[in-house]
């Protein structure tokens, strides 16, 4: 079958809540992707930095065939011997004392919720039904109804509503916001360290320090969700050490699993994770043995094959050549590590059509709203692979 063939397919018998560009993938390897008629490309997207160790890793390939050999799913009825390893694992690693183990990024953001409105009824003594999390406007945490209740991107609400109360939106990257918002109910602060969908938008330098303190001062549960900027997408294990603050619930995902499996996590750092007991939360396929396989060996590879330093060098590299492209459509570009983007001027006819002539050049990318492109390939890319991916950019914006 040709592309349009699938494309056909999709637009009769799928749900039309995406808008992809007409590319139809069936293979990958590191930072390539190819199509069904046999089109190479560089993968600038990296499944929203679910891949960043790269398409079809070869050792997590071979951790998840081995365990489907072995063993895929007890449930948590039963204990299985991959949980508690996974669990040490990412303990260390992180500098957790527990975590919970979930499947989306969206469930790992309600688990969260749940935990730390908990604690706020149980340890903070909030009263019955009254907990207050402070949000960002521009937030991007998933697509549970709770979720998008609190989102102020009006394609994500319009139309899902009644929406769960117990929610308080400021202004993203203005701490005094923060402060000012601050109520005796109030149990949480839920925040991106970048926010990622909103189009790579980088707080001001000692934004995370100063809402640490603010958490701390007003004995309020920070929670980062880096669901996105996790696991060396900046150039970091997490965002946070960029500021040499810790959360004390973080979120993990997409990359946790590099691509193979759905695989998110709540790490706690403080003991809030103790107030779930059992039968409170839980999900049939969390933590389960193929999931934590994965899990482990993906975040192996990532400190192994230094993913996270080559994101801090080769991101520096690739946001410093996209900075010297000399175009009257590029507003600004920025970024952290592989994490960048490039906004465009409305002038500039949406971000839409570039996508399509990046892609002509072997370049996949995905416009973020209306204006931004997002570049943040998989972590392994080289400065080689970047030096040609600059010359197509650089083709397309000066055309
Ligand atoms: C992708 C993402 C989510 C949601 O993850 P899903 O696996 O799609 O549910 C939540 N938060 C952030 C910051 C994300 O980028």
């Amino acid at each position: 079958m040709n592309t349009q063939g699938y494309l056909d397919l999709e637009t009769q018998y799928g749900a039309h809540n995406y808008k992809p560009l007409d590319v139809v993938l069936n293979k990958g390897e590191g930072v390539w992707v190819w199509d069904v008629d046999g089109k190479k490309y560089l993968d600038c997207l990296s499944a929203y930095s679910a891949v960043n160790q790269g398409h079809c890793h070869p050792k997590i390939m071979q951790a998840m065939l081995s365990q489907a050999r072995q063993l895929t799913l007890t449930s948590r009825a039963f204990r299985n011997d991959q949980l508690g390893p996974f669990y040490k694992e990412l303990c260390e690693l992180t500098r957790s004392h527990k975590v919970l183990p979930m499947n989306s990024g969206a469930e790992a953001v309600e688990t969260a919720i749940k935990t730390v409105r908990k604690w706020g009824y149980q340890v903070k003594g909030v009263a019955e039904n009254q907990a207050e999390i402070i949000v960002c406007a521009n937030n991007f945490h998933g697509r549970t109804i709770t979720i998008v209740g609190f989102s102020t991107d009006p394609t994500a609400r319009t139309g899902f509503g009644p929406f769960t109360p117990g929610f308080k939106v400021i202004p993203f990257g203005d701490a005094d916001a923060l402060e000012a918002a601050i109520g005796p109910n109030t149990v949480g602060f839920l925040v991106e360290p970048i926010q990622g969908e909103a189009g790579v938008i980088i707080p001001p330098d000692g934004y995370l320090k100063n809402v640490r303190r603010i958490c701390d001062q007003h004995n309020i549960v920070l929670i980062l969700d880096e669901i996105q900027t996790g696991l060396g997408r900046t150039g970091r294990l997490l965002a946070e050490e960029h500021e040499g603050i810790e959360a004390d619930l973080t979120l993990v995902g997409k990359a946790l699993s590099g691509g193979f499996y759905p695989v998110s996590a709540v790490l706690s750092n403080k003991q809030v994770m103790d107030v779930l007991q059992p039968g409170e939360h839980g999900s049939t396929f969390g933590g389960n043995p193929l999931a934590c396989a994965i899990a482990r060996t993906a975040i192996r590879v990532l400190i192994e094959e230094k993913m996270i330093e080559n994101a801090q060098d080769t991101g520096d590299y690739f946001l410093s050549g996209l900075r010297k492209i000399q175009s009257p459509h590029v507003k600004a570009v920025r970024g952290r590590g592989l994490m960048i983007a490039m906004e465009l001027f409305p002038a500039a006819g949406g971000a839409r059509p570039f996508c399509y002539r990046l892609a002509d050049k072997g370049i996949l990318c995905k416009e973020t709203h209306e204006h931004t492109i997002r570049f943040a390939p998989p972590l392994v890319i080289t400065k080689k692979e970047v030096d040609w991916a600059l010359e197509q950019i650089n083709a397309v914006m000066t055309a």
